[in-house]
């Protein structure tokens, strides 16, 4: 039998969720309620306690930090797009493809992290910018990069005792691009999604594969031809070839399944035309960076 009601926890500091989480290990925490509540209306999820996290300051700041910026995890979308924008562009485009205005005031990316959804938008700028996530616990705080907290579709590294409490990436050294492919223009699902970094000082491009696999992915082979075939210091566009080559080898990356927002094969060939489309962007703002 579900229980009668739910016991919610509305904790005012971290170190105060922290002994909750730990005494609670069943009370399932709440940001901005946007995948929990949709759970719990569809009874697919029917926690005895909540623990709502949106009290904790530590997860609302985010702040420049030896020289990477350090995002909390209960930073909202709206905010990542108003404030972050400048040195987070990537994820801030993303940002902004995420559900309707509501949606975004009340999302936050550690939910999208704990939620570890394969079509979740706000992961790929992470994975393009190596971000590491910080785990926190009475036992202590981790750091894990993000490509080892996500080990599945909808799973995690997260222990039943932990919080995310922020996650920390380097500010953009060159343009950084995100598309996503929906059945329709907005409040949609992705189908499919790119986000791509450039960072020219490394010559390197940084590509990742939302919605198409059981995590985001990153497309490492179509990142290093592209990178080798860029004219970084004269910033001539890429051939038509080069782009069509650096496609294939996303779209060939990419391990999508049937399902109904599409078909595998409409998949793999979607990501190949955002990964072309996203670098054709990123590589036109390049003047800029220079
Ligand atoms: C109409 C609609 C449209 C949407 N559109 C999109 C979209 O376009 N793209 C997209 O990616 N997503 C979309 N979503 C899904 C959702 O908005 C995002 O996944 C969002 O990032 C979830 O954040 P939240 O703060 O609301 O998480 P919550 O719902 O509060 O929590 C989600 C999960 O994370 C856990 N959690 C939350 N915070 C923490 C923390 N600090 N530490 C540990 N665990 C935590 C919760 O226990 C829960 O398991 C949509 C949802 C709706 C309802």
């Amino acid at each position: 039998m579900p229980p009668a009601h739910v016991e919610v926890h509305r904790p005012d500091s971290l170190s105060e969720a922290l002994e909750i989480r730990a005494a609670h290990p069943d009370a399932l925490p709440m940001a901005g309620g946007t995948d929990l509540m949709v759970e719990l209306n569809f009874d697919r999820a029917r926690p005895p306690a909540v623990l709502d996290v949106t009290r904790i300051p530590e997860l609302r700041e985010w702040a420049p930090e030896n020289g990477r910026v350090r995002v909390g995890a209960g930073v909202t979308y709206t905010r990542i797009m108003a404030e972050l924008g400048d040195r987070l562009p990537g994820l801030a485009v993303a940002s902004r493809t995420v559900g309707s205005l509501q949606i975004r005031n009340r999302g936050t990316v550690g939910g999208n992290l704990a939620t570890a959804s394969p079509a979740g938008d706000g992961l790929p700028p992470l994975y393009t910018a190596d971000a590491v996530v910080e785990l926190a616990s009475t036992r202590g705080t981790r750091s894990v990069p993000v490509a080892e907290l996500i080990t599945g579709p909808k799973r995690t590294a997260l222990g039943t005792d932990e919080l995310i409490v922020a996650f920390t990436l380097p500010a953009a050294a060159g343009p950084q691009e995100f598309a996503k492919v929906g059945t329709r223009n907005a409040m949609v699902i992705s189908v499919c999604a790119v986000s791509l970094a450039l960072w020219p000082e490394e010559r390197r491009v940084a590509s990742c594969i939302g919605s198409a696999g059981p995590t985001p992915i990153a497309a490492s082979d179509a990142d290093a031809f592209i990178a080798a075939e860029l004219d970084w210091d004269g910033l001539a566009a890429p051939s038509d070839a080069a782009l069509a080559r650096f496609g294939a080898l996303a779209g060939h990356a990419a391990r999508p399944i049937d399902d109904v927002r599409g078909t595998a094969d409409y998949r793999r060939h979607a990501v190949g035309v955002l990964a072309r489309r996203t670098l054709t962007w990123a590589w036109g703002r390049m003047p800029a960076w220079s």
